[in-house]
């Protein structure tokens, strides 16, 4: 059995996706079979029914570089272990990032990568957790993103009535979910990056989300869900999603924390760093 381009657009019409922009975390293995024209094919699905598909285009491994050694730029409470030495990046990476850099994190999968060869691909300006955009509303999803503000995409999304689409992946992808946890109060994690001009800047990035399967059975009552071959799909309108995180992680930060051992849940449901220098 092949799946194919018909297959792809009955999903998309009976998740009622056509028209909507929609982020997109994928597993194309998860079909368990061959996908005709691979991830070209599930981009042409969405884009052929007017949606915009947004994709995260992390960044991390390429341009992220080690803490400064002034203690302003190492807040504490900061999911990280700054006594451990910093992992070395691929060695072809340039210095800085670009929108136009055509690089992403490989454990993504290879949807966004694919979707980055697109014409008329917008990316965001955010040197580690960058998202990616094409289709009709791409400028306006991802032109607001900068290093101090990594999840205007997401907010632009919820505001565009958007979907967050989960195909054969689960909830511990879900970027979407960062933005919940943002908006209960928790301070994002800071990280750092070169800028074009040569400096080490702090940027946001989010936390970790192993622990998002824990809202499972809050959220599956606004969800839609689908099947093409092994993979279910399923769709999660941004907006009321956030209504319905948001206020549960205010009340009982721990509900997303993946383990008593995570350093970065420990941090993140403890409210994030404390006091540092200003981003940017
Ligand atoms: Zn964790």
């Amino acid at each position: 059995m092949t799946i194919t381009a018909d297959d792809l657009g009955h999903a998309v019409d009976e998740l009622a996706l056509s028209g909507l922009p929609v982020l997109v975390h994928a597993s194309l293995r998860s079909f368990g079979a061959p996908l005709a024209g691979g991830a070209a094919a599930l981009a042409d699905a969405l884009l052929e029914r007017g949606c915009t598909v947004l994709v995260p285009a992390f960044t991390e491994p390429h341009f992220g570089v080690a803490p400064p050694p002034s203690p302003s730029m190492r807040p504490d409470r900061n999911g990280l272990d700054y006594t451990r030495p910093w992992p070395a990046g691929p060695a072809s990476a340039p210095a800085v990032y670009t929108p136009g850099c055509g690089l992403v994190n490989d454990r993504l999968g290879v949807f966004p990568a694919a979707l980055l060869t697109r014409p008329g691909l917008r990316r965001g300006g955010h040197p580690l957790n960058s998202f990616a955009a094409v289709g009709p509303l791409a400028a306006e999803l991802v032109d607001g993103q900068t290093p101090v503000d990594v999840y205007a995409p997401l907010r632009a999304l919820a505001e565009r009535n958007g979907r967050s689409l989960l195909i054969g992946v689960g909830l511990n992808r879900m970027t979407a979910l960062h933005l919940a946890e943002e908006q209960s109060g928790r301070r994002l994690f800071r990280r750092w990056a070169r800028t074009a001009d040569g400096r080490t800047a702090q940027v946001e990035v989010g936390s970790c989300s192993e622990g998002f399967p824990r809202l499972e059975p809050r959220l599956s009552a606004c969800a839609r869900t689908t099947s093409v071959g092994d993979a279910v799909w399923r769709s999660y309108p941004v907006r009321e999603t956030l209504a319905t995180v948001v206020p549960l992680l205010a009340r009982d930060p721990g509900l997303t924390r993946c383990s008593p051992e995570c350093a970065a849940c420990r941090d993140a449901t403890a409210g994030g760093p404390l006091a540092s220098a200003p981003l940017g």
